[in-house]
């Protein structure tokens, strides 16, 4: 997740207490919970010997925000469906309605989508849903696309455009953000629970809203928060006593989160079962393209958008993530000034923030020990929480 728009969406959504969620904890509380008037946290187990593994990827990002166009390209209509920086899975449904309007426009029965990522995999699902033979190519399928290698959480206008291209964008970005929160409502509360609501926890030394939290090598990027400001929670500040932190200002939110590895499998599955079919295949050249059956296509290839198409405007940003062995009881996130955790079934994800070196940076080389040093500072935390005196302290 972005440290903006994290520290944005912290401050754009309401906490409404998570009832269910504390209750159920509270019902069963760990051993060391931490818990003050009323609010029980189970602790994170975070050392070091717990990370099953450190993760890479690049946000495909382009200044003026995904490229859904159309475009003809010898005897093929190409319906370009890529770019979409740090917001990929939140405006995956969005966009794809957008690119399946196009698709749909070109008279098509068949289709071949070209990518199986977040982007590729919705957009393919939608187009069988909406009664077209589809066939995915790509040269691989989850888990071994970056989509895999991403926080999970409700980022809708992380990394999507700059500040420039904006107001160009905004009321497309909008539709597609209302048209992917719609969706994402009712894939909640299903077998795996690939999409829940979850609180979370941003501490702060600052008051919140004096700290912007940009990425100095990073450029100012585009800002849509007030534009769905309707559509979540917004964060409740907390005063000391009614928390377990140390630090002077915290404040809860609340937010969607993908638990990728079961949404990634229910979106294989619901595709697989209805018949779509898959190839696995990599084009070199958008040549090759046109020896395929299909007229029509839609390009999500990503970042693989700038070899296969030449598109030199989408721009590798560099992102790192670790996680530690999954802990059922852990059910809220952190936010710390460059720190993000997720609680998510698949591992507790632990991501650095806000460190610079990351802005056209096409390295997926694993860095462990940056993982490693956030295991730590996390430990820091969790070490700091005021335990429950009924619970046992550690
Ligand atoms: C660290 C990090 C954290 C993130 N966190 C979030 C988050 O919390 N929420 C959020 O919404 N987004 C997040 N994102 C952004 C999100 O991961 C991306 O926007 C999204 O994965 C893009 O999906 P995609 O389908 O376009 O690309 P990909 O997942 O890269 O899929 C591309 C597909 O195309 C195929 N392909 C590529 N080139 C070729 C070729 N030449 N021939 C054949 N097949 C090809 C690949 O094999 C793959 O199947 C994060 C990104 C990073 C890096």
């Amino acid at each position: 997740m972005e440290r903006r728009q994290f520290l944005r969406q912290a401050g754009a959504t309401l906490a409404v207490a998570s009832t269910a969620g504390l209750a159920g904890c509270a019902a069963q509380p760990p051993r060391t919970a931490t818990a003050t008037q009323g609010l029980s946290l189970a602790p994170i187990r975070a050392s070091t010997d717990r990370i099953t593994g450190v993760y890479v990827c690049t946000r495909p990002f382009r200044a003026e925000g995904p490229r859904i166009e159309t475009q003809k390209l010898g005897n093929k209509t190409i319906v370009h469906n890529y770019g979409h920086g740090g917001s990929g899975w939140s405006l995956s449904w969005g966009s794809g309605t957008l690119a399946l309007q196009m698709v749909q426009a070109s008279g098509a029965k068949d289709l071949g989508v070209i990518g199986c990522g977040a982007i590729g995999l919705t957009t393919a699902l939608l187009a069988q849903r909406a009664g077209l033979q589809t066939r995915i190519y790509a040269k691989a399928l989850p888990p071994d696309v970056f989509s895999m290698r991403a926080s999970g959480l409700w980022t809708p206008d992380s990394r999507i455009c700059d500040a420039a291209h904006a107001p160009a964008l905004a009321d497309r970005w909008e539709m597609m953000t209302r048209i992917s929160y719609a969706r994402y409502q009712s894939l909640l509360g299903l077998p795996g629970q690939p999409i829940e609501w979850i609180d979370g926890y941003s501490l702060s030394d600052m008051p919140f809203g004096k700290f912007h939290g940009d990425v100095p090598d990073e450029p100012e990027y585009g800002d849509f928060a007030s534009r769905v400001r309707d559509l979540t929670p917004r964060p409740v500040e907390l005063s000391p006593g009614n928390h377990p932190f140390p630090e002077p200002h915290v404040r809860r939110y609340t937010t969607l989160m993908f638990n990728i590895s079961s949404y990634a499998n229910y979106l294989m599955n619901e595709y697989q079962a209805a018949g779509g079919k898959i190839d696995i295949r990599e084009f070199e050249h958008v040549e090759q393209l046109q020896q395929l059956p299909e007229h029509t296509l839609v390009n999500a290839t990503g970042y693989g958008s700038r070899a296969l198409f030449g598109d030199e405007s989408v721009i590798p940003v560099r992102g790192q993530t670790a996680r530690l062995i999954p802990q059922p009881e852990v059910t809220y996130g952190l936010r710390l000034d460059n720190l993000s955790v997720v609680p998510r079934s698949d591992g507790i994800m632990v991501q650095v923030t806000g460190d610079p070196g990351n802005f056209n940076n096409a390295d997926v080389t694993p860095h462990r020990e940056v993982s490693e040093a956030a295991v730590r500072e996390l430990a820091d935390v969790m070490a700091r929480m005021k335990r429950d005196a009924t619970h046992g302290s550690s």
